[in-house]
């Protein structure tokens, strides 16, 4: 089916990603082949371009495609890795990573839209992205370890459990501060130490459970 949406796409990519110093190629060609708008309900595909979070069911948002830009740069994805995502919303991150990586994990908390996002990848063919349903601030064990880590909701604080799932030489990005404000942290371990460093204000949904906010 013809995509009446490429052009528009590619140059939403243009002007809000690599305009805004998104450099690497494999993720601004990802970020123009995802059709963003099957993400999003009918009535909100002619939105779906604008340099904006949008509103998904059960109140929750797809992030801000510069967002979802920058948060996958910074994972520094090659297409070996496995990737665990925490907030899997539309599923649109997801489709994203899956395009860049071996293997996507992806959690979500509320069962409608993990089923929602389930379907979504499946119909767009995308066979290396497994759509869980569970408390994401737990991770998943029984996959672990992962190459990198994505929380796509706003956390208090970098749930220990995760780190620890994380692999050695890996890397998890997450927005951490307030339930309104929070600041993109990447995390990186190495040889067992971690460190860390911010990149920008961001303000994302809150991630609820039980090392996040509380419902
Ligand atoms: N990555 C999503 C996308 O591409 O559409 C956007 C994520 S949305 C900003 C945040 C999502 O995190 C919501 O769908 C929310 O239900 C989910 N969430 C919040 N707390 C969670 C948790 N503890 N485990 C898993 N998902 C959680």
């Amino acid at each position: 089916m013809i995509d009446p949406y490429i052009n528009i796409r590619s140059e939403m990519v243009e002007k809000q990603i690599v305009g805004r110093g998104i450099t690497d190629a494999r993720v601004i060609e990802a970020m123009k082949k995802v059709p963003r708008h099957l993400f999003l309900n009918p009535a909100m595909h002619h939105n779906a371009y604008s340099d904006n979070a949008l509103p998904i069911e059960e109140n929750q948002t797809i992030s801000q495609p510069y967002i979802v830009a920058l948060m996958t740069q910074s994972l520094q994805l090659t297409g070996k890795e496995k990737v665990l995502e925490i907030g899997a919303g539309s599923g649109y991150q997801a489709a994203i990573l899956a395009e860049l990586c071996r293997r996507v994990f992806t959690i979500e908390r509320i069962p409608a839209l993990a089923k929602k996002a389930r379907e979504r990848l499946e119909s767009l063919g995308y066979t290396n992205v497994a759509v869980l349903t569970g408390d994401g601030t737990l991770g998943r064990v029984e996959f672990a370890p992962y190459d990198r880590i994505i929380i796509t909701a706003a956390a208090p604080d970098i749930p220990g459990g995760l780190l620890k799932q994380l692999s050695d030489n890996g890397c998890l990005v997450a927005p951490v501060g307030g339930r309104d404000f929070q600041t993109l942290r990447i995390i990186q371990k190495e040889g067992g130490e971690l460190s860390e460093h911010d990149l920008i204000g961001c303000a994302f949904v809150p991630l609820i459970g039980k090392n996040g906010w509380k419902n």
